[in-house]
């Protein structure tokens, strides 16, 4: 195991999910851009740590989110790349999650919070 941290819990409140390498690499390709795209992006920060997917033991993270919103059709690929990059223009509800890589979905629900923090 890797003892690279893959999050750091916040004094104000909310756990930062670091972003790693495999992660970038991933959304790149779920948003068909190059990973260097979130070269400056360190993290995003979540009501919650991340859990483990009960069916293939990846770890959630903003690739799942990023999935998710792909999947769905919700947002265009242009509008998420902007996202990942200035912070979302809001709060978001509490939503699940599905693994990214087995469609799994995660267990409880999951936010982030105001846009100010999203790189920190
Ligand atoms: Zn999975």
């Amino acid at each position: 195991m890797s003892s690279y941290p893959t999050e750091e819990v916040l004094a104000e409140g909310g756990v930062r999910w670091i972003l790693s390498n495999e992660e970038r690499e991933h959304i790149g390709k779920l948003l068909d851009v190059e990973a260097s795209t979130f070269g400056n992006v360190k993290g995003n920060v979540m009501n919650r740590s991340r859990v483990a997917c009960k069916k293939c033991g990846k770890l959630s993270g903003l690739d799942d989110l990023v999935y998710g919103g792909v999947g769905l059709g919700v947002h265009t690929k242009g509008l998420m790349i902007d996202t990942l990059l200035h912070g979302p223009s809001g709060a978001s509800p509490a939503h699940a999650l599905d693994c990214s890589r087995c469609s799994e979905q995660f267990e409880g629900v999951f936010l982030w919070f105001s846009p100010s923090n999203w790189h920190m």
